[in-house]
Formats: structure tokens, sequence, C-alpha cells
């Protein structure tokens, strides 16, 4: 496959491309296998049996899923591991490894068809004890892609046979998605179906599905960009096995599951979000209006320390929305590395690619010499657009040398218009290209919040480059503006076919952690290798949270069955038992097995 052109389409696949962006796909294909020098592998291989489970007792369980399932509806992992690329991503193991492949990895991989058949895949893996985890895509890369984070776990592949479109209501913007549905699919239908009126929201790629993406509490970039905050209703399989509709679901007859988040009594979807307490087989995601028009805009600043006076003239704006969208604010590097060619035609050196050489080849290019670029999206019709836009201009050109770009001086593939589509909801698939910087090219994210201050965004930025320049990688920040807080996402881009590589990087992310953590900043989301780190910074008061979550772990899952370890949660069978990832860990990522459990009977 990797040779060939081919892409799968939207029309074959459900995690396929839409037949619009199909050349773009081909493009970035032959790209990615351009700079690709890991062979693919042909190892054969035993499948990885979860601990606390004899192999025979495991096959023998795995036949009884096949006669409940179908046969083809479970693969048993047996196969060599093969990366692929985005557009065709494996739903094994994680496609962009910093440990070893065989680290995190899955035995089988079932194919779902229904809730119902969700259900009878949780009650089969707690008769057995085997683990198991949930993806809807599995495209959540730079995160752990579709890897399970306990070794030989089953993962549950929801979207290749739930990938309905269940309800898209034209008349209160939302619609209601099967796990399956990618921002590609949404868009393509609601474009199909004529529904001017209604934008959907995307991240930076579309390939991820809507419902694995909220999960995991992703960010597009329309004023729509916060996933979990525009969702409404939950429909959920409990790791026991039973099914519950949260919200407005609960009620029968109801019409306002869609547009009415919280229902009666506690909001229990919270729960459900970076967590294993649940296997979402249902969601309701709100629509924006179309607001009539918009204007993407882009000001580039001279100097790496304008970042202090820049965030201090962005907060108001942000908060008083004449700044409307999640803007990203990005480091010169980025402008080069975008472009989807290797470090290498630039710069042939170890170590960062030095500052001159990055400035020096800006210079040639068509938007300048920079240190920052802001881009940003203004929203209405043109005489309320004008109104901000000339609030903007006065305010960010206090900052010496700021100026800005006039798009029509950009050529039509700059990476602008990418931006520009996707703060319109239009999703697209550009953002992948500096996975090429070098070659086998991984990435996996260090994603900090702090509030939207000048103080802050230097801190994070200096202690940021100067653990990139310790571990000798290139720093790729962005600060990405939400309404009164900022992440910073620093991209570490890896040869994942270098073992020093990745340990560069596993380390930096570490030290980044630690460091960050000592100042009182803490990641939104992180790849299944760091979450225990991750998860042991928000210790406040004893660990208190933590408590709190094995509580509820130990209450829904007496088993231990459903994604042990997610986000820092281990399961009782589990704990104490050496699982956790750390700093001092080591990067064996299975511990001294598991307890037998004592407690549930089925
Ligand atoms: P994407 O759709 O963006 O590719 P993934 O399918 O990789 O996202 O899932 C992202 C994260 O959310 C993973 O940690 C996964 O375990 C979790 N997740 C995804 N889908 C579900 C689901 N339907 N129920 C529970 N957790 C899920």
């Amino acid at each position: 496959m990797s040779s060939e052109n081919s892409v799968p389409l939207l029309s074959q696949k459900h995690s396929g491309i839409p037949e619009n962006l199909l050349e773009k796909a081909q493009n970035a294909k032959a790209l990615i296998y351009e700079t690709r020098t890991k062979s693919s592998s042909t190892r054969q291989r035993l499948p990885v049996i979860p601990q606390g489970i004899e192999r025979g007792k495991f096959f023998q369980a795995l036949d009884e899923l096949q006669q409940v399932l179908g046969n083809e509806n479970v693969e048993i992992n047996d196969k060599p591991l093969v990366d692929g690329w985005y557009m065709e991503h494996p739903n094994t193991h994680d496609m962009m490894p910093i440990l070893d492949d065989e680290e995190l990895v899955a035995s089988a991989v079932v194919y779902p068809s229904s809730t119902e058949d969700v259900q009878k895949i949780v009650l089969w893996a707690n008769k057995y004890r085997i683990p198991i985890f949930p993806i809807s895509m599995g495209r959540n890369l730079g995160y752990g892609g579709a890897a399970p984070r306990v070794r030989g776990s089953v993962v549950i592949d929801l979207g290749k046979r739930m990938s309905r479109i269940l309800d898209i209501n034209p008349d209160d913007y939302t619609c209601l998605v099967e796990p399956g549905v990618s921002f590609y699919a949404l868009h393509e239908t609601i474009q199909a179906k004529g529904y001017k009126h209604m934008w959907i929201d995307t991240p930076d790629l579309g390939g991820g599905s809507i419902v694995g993406n909220t999960l995991d509490r992703g960010v597009g970039y329309t004023p729509y960009g916060d996933h979990w905050a525009c969702h409404s209703g939950l429909e959920v399989v409990l790791p026991t096995g039973e099914v519950i509709r949260t919200g407005m679901g609960a009620l029968p007859g109801n019409n306002t599951w869609q547009s009415f988040p919280y229902g009666f009594g506690p909001y229990s979807d919270g729960i459900f979000s970076q967590s294993n307490f649940g296997i979402v087989t249902k969601m309701g995601m709100t629509l924006m209006p179309n607001p009539g028009g918009y204007e993407s805009f882009m000001y580039a600043f001279e100097k790496d320390d304008n970042l202090a006076a820049l965030m201090e003239i962005i907060r108001p704006l942000r908060i008083g929305n004449i700044l409307e969208n999640v803007a990203q604010v990005r480091h010169a590097i980025q402008s080069i590395a975008v472009k989807g060619k290797p470090r290498t035609a630039y710069f042939s050196g170890e170590g960062p690619m030095p500052s001159e050489i990055v400035h020096e080849y800006l210079r040639t290019t068509t938007i300048g010499d920079h240190a920052w670029l802001y881009y940003g999206m203004s929203y209405g019709p043109e005489h309320i657009r004008k109104y901000k836009l000339d609030i903007i201009d006065q305010e960010f050109k206090k900052i010496p040398g700021a100026r800005k770009v006039d798009p029509a001086t950009l050529p039509k593939d700059e990476y602008f218009w990418s931006r520009d589509r996707i703060a319109a909801g239009i999703p697209d698939l550009v953002e992948l290209l500096w996975v090429n910087w070098v070659p086998n090219g991984s990435h996996v994210a260090f994603s900090p919040v702090s509030p939207i201050r000048g103080t802050d965004a230097m801190k994070l930025f200096n202690m940021g480059k100067r653990l990139h320049d310790k571990y000798g990688i290139d720093f790729f920040p962005a600060f990405c503006v939400g309404l009164r807080e900022m992440h910073l996402i620093v991209e570490i881009v890896f040869d994942k076919n270098d073992s020093k590589k990745r340990k560069a990087a596993n380390d930096c992310l570490r030290e980044m952690i630690e460091d960050a953590a000592k100042e009182g900043y803490g990641e939104y989301r992180t790849h299944l290798v760091l979450m225990d780190q991750v998860a042991g910074t928000y210790n406040w008061n004893d660990n208190a949270l933590m408590k709190f979550n094995e509580r509820m772990k130990d209450a829904l899952d007496p088993n231990g069955i459903l994604a042990p370890g997610k986000s820092g949660i281990w399961p009782a069978r589990y704990r104490g038992r050496g699982w956790e990832l750390t700093k001092s860990s080591g990067n064996g990522s299975e511990g001294n097995g598991v307890a037998p459990s004592m407690t549930m009977k089925l």
C-alpha cells in the first residue's frame, strides 16, 4: 500500500478522505513516504496475551467472542505491526511510539455494530477479566493513537461499524452521531444536504471522530471550538454492561437531548471524558449558525519577547470577544516546517536548527521575517468585522515592528489558507505536513495550561526552549488562546526509528512536565505514556482527586476491565503493582501482573 498513490475515500470507508481533499492526501502521503526509512515490518509475531490470563484460556475466550460477533469481527493481532500514515492508520498500536513498538499493543481488535454488541463485549471482558480499550477512530495521534495503555488489551474499534449520523436537526442546529463519524463525514453530509446555514467546528485535521476528539477534550477554531462544552447528551455503556443516557436523554420521549445538556440531578457527562468509566456509543453535538461572513487575518511580530506584550493585548480582547476564536500564535520555525520539507532542506547539522538560519530563510518568503505569527478570524457581515478588526489593528500595532500581512499577497498553498478554512469549520489535511521535518516523523505534545499573561507565556517559552536545547530538539511552540486561559502546545517531532531520538523526546517531555508543575502549570491532555506522571501532578490535598477517581473506578468497574491506567486511573486489581510509567519507572509498560479479581460473578 505504502508505495501506491491510493488513499481510501470517504465514500468507501468511514475513515476515508472526502473526494475534494484526495489530491492533497496523495501529495501528503508521497511526502511522508519520501522521508520514511523505517522498513515496513514483516516480522511474524505472536499475539500479546494480557497479564492475568493464561494463553489457552485467552484464545478460548476469543473463540467465544467470535461466536457472538461473527468471525470477521474479531481479529487477532498476530500480524506485523504496520504504521501506515494518518489516512491509513493502524488500530492495533501507536503508529508514533515513544517506547518500543511492542509496548502499547493490542492482542486483538473487535468490531461491534451496535450498542448491544458493545454490551456483549463488556460482559465477555468481565467474564474473563480481559482488559478492553475503546477507540472511535483511533487517530488520536500524538497522544497514543489507537493504542491501549495496557499491553494485550482487546481494542474495541467502534468506528468501523458504528459510523452513522443518526440525526441532523436544521432547526435546532444540533446533531447526534455514532463513534465512527469523522469531522470530514459530518461536514460532507451537511454540505450534501444543502444546509448552508450551519457550520461544524473542526480540529486542525478532520480525520478524527467527533466522539473521540470530544471525549479527549480536543479543540477546534471557530467560536464552537471547545468541543466538550458544545456537546449535548451521551449514551454510555458502563463497564458492567448497563446502558445509560445522560442529560435529557434519561427522560423517555424527550425532544431536548441535544439542546439541553444537563437534564436533572448531578451532571454525569464529565466523568466520561478523559476517563475509563464508560464507552460512549452516541453523542449529541451542537452546530454553529453561519455567521454571514468571515475574514481571516494574520499579524507578524519581530522578536521572541514580543510575546509578553502580545499576550497582555490579547487577554482583554479575547475575553471581550473582539478576538472571537481560539487563535494560534505560532513560532517562526513552524512557518518553515509546515511547508512539509525535511529540515535537512535548510540545515544539515545536529541539534536544534540555529535561529539565524530560520530567519535567513524566512526573509526569502512572501510573509517575510518574523518571530511569531498570529492567526485569527473575524466573523459576521463586513461592517461588524470592520469594527472589530480596526480595534485589533490598533492594539496589535502598539507592539513595535508589528505588521498585518495582507492575505491578497499570499499564494493559494500558503498555510494561512488552511487556517482560514479551519476557522470557518472546513476540515483540512495540511497540518500534518510538519511531521516530515525528520525521517519517520512522529510527534508527541506537551500542552500546559496557563493564564493569558505575558509573564506566564515567557516563563513557559523560556522553560521549553531551555529543555529543547538541552535535549538537542527543535522547539515548536504554539499558543492557543481560549477564553480565559491558553494552552501552550509544543509538538516534539522525532524519528520513531531512532531509539536515541525517542528517548530524548521522552526525557524532554518528562522534564517539561515536572518543571511546569513546579511553577503551577498542568497539562490539559497527554500521551498514554505520560498519563501517570501528569495525573500525579494534580495531587492537591494528598492526592484527593485521584483517590476520588479510584473510588469511582472501583465502584463502576469492579473487575477493572475498561481501559486500565487511562488518565492515570488504575483499577484495584492493578494498583500498587508497579504499572505506573513515571520519570523513574523505566520504559516497560507492564507492571507486576494483576491480582485475581474477587468481586464480580457473572
Ligand atoms: P479520534 O476519534 O480523534 O481518532 P480516538 O478514537 O483515538 O480519537 O480516541 C481518543 C481517546 O478517547 C482515546 O483515549 C479513547 O480511548 C477515547 N475514546 C474514544 N472513543 C471513545 C468512546 N466511544 N468511549 C469511550 N472512550 C473513547
